[in-house]
């Protein structure tokens, strides 16, 4: 829309200056615009975007204004043109500068917060195992036991008729058969079944080894039982047996006295009442003072004073006749105790599940 043949007027008004004096306002105007589009280019993507919006070398700003306003224009206008062009350059070149550190020291900043540690926070806690309770029960009752001479033996979890019943003294229709009912293996009757008791090591031990015998049988056992807070299918025993040619009922009283001492507290008293097991004759229940009230009476004893502990007696001689031993020269006794219902009953334990469940937050609190 060329109004007139001066070229200096053209240039002007392709610059959209009136006067030569304008050029500068018109150099303020892009510099103004070139500032606010600085302002909203934030981020490293967008940075590039501007940067070459402005100094593209065909299409930028710059460009075009070297092309359109500088080149065409009257060497009178050119001075002028080129002044302010090469005070917007600069402009452009030290803003452009400031802009790309700006970004890169707030891209660092982000990069050390993510990777700094902060020494004073708390560490990661690393859940600790602990021993289970009934371990833990096992070798107390074990470490009672060694110290006065016994040793440790284990046997096999799956046993025959023979081991876990007959040569017990519990022979085929027994009535105490019915009292543990067994868990057979493939209905085979006959031939193999879980052990109902840790007794079994008993009469294994004295097949192998003469006397003096003197063992401790710790491990599971397994009965067909309803599950409930104080009944499992499968429970944890140890087994004693001692026999030599001079063992007597006081060494009886004597060791389970000793025994009741060691794990409930010096001053625990013991009881014998009259039971009856196929094995052992005498038999007995022994039970102890209560380790809550000293005999007092409260809610653990069942405000009786006493604690029934496990069942025990002098080995029937019947039961050596199984293993070749001499009866007439040989005597002893053996006992069995529920390791489950010993730990309970000392630690305060109510369910029997709890056992099972492996819940750290429960087995923390034996540590
Ligand atoms: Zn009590």
């Amino acid at each position: 829309m060329t109004t007139t043949n001066d070229p200096t007027a053209q240039t002007l008004e392709r610059i959209g200056a009136k006067t030569p004096e304008a050029v500068a306002e018109k150099f303020a105007e892009v510099r103004r615009r070139f500032d606010k589009e600085a302002t909203d280019s934030s981020d490293r993507e967008r940075l590039q975007a501007f940067v070459l919006r402005w100094t593209g070398r065909k299409a930028g700003v710059l460009t075009q204004i070297t092309d359109n306003w500088l080149k065409p224009a009257t060497p009178e206008l050119k001075r002028v043109v080129g002044q302010e062009l090469n005070k917007l350059k600069a402009h452009v070149e030290t803003t452009l500068e400031e802009k790309r550190k700006e970004i890169e020291t707030a891209s660092e900043q982000t990069v050390t917060a993510r990777d700094k540690i902060d020494l004073s926070l708390p560490g990661i806690e690393r859940a600790f195992g602990t021993r289970h309770l009934i371990r833990q029960t096992f070798e107390e009752l074990q470490r009672i036991f060694t110290a006065i001479g016994f040793s440790v033996v284990e046997g096999p979890e799956i046993e025959t008729p023979y081991y876990n019943f007959e040569a017990l003294n519990i022979p085929e229709h027994h009535p105490a058969r019915d009292n543990m009912d067994t868990f057979y293996i493939e209905g085979a009757r006959s031939s193999y079944l879980l052990r109902t008791h840790t007794s079994p090591m008993q009469i294994r031990t004295m097949e192998k080894e003469k006397p003096p015998v003197r063992i401790v049988v710790p491990g599971k056992v397994y009965r067909r039982d309803n599950p409930d807070a104080t009944h499992g299918y499968m429970f944890h025993q140890i087994e004693g047996l001692a026999v030599d040619t001079d063992i007597t009922f006081c060494d009886f009283k004597g060791t389970v006295d000793y025994f009741a001492r060691e794990f409930l507290g010096p001053k625990t008293k013991t009881r014998l009442r009259p039971s009856y097991f196929p094995f052992t004759e005498p038999s007995a229940e022994v039970d102890a003072t209560c380790h809550v009230c000293g005999g007092k009476g409260c809610r653990v004893c069942k405000f009786s004073g006493w604690i029934e502990l496990f069942g025990a007696g002098m080995v029937n001689p019947a039961v050596y006749g199984f293993v070749k031993y001499d009866p007439e020269r040989l005597s002893g006794f053996a006992f069995g105790m529920g390791v489950d219902r010993l730990a309970m009953m000392k630690y305060g334990v109510t369910e029997v599940p709890l056992l099972f469940q492996n819940d750290v937050r429960f087995l923390q609190q034996f540590p």
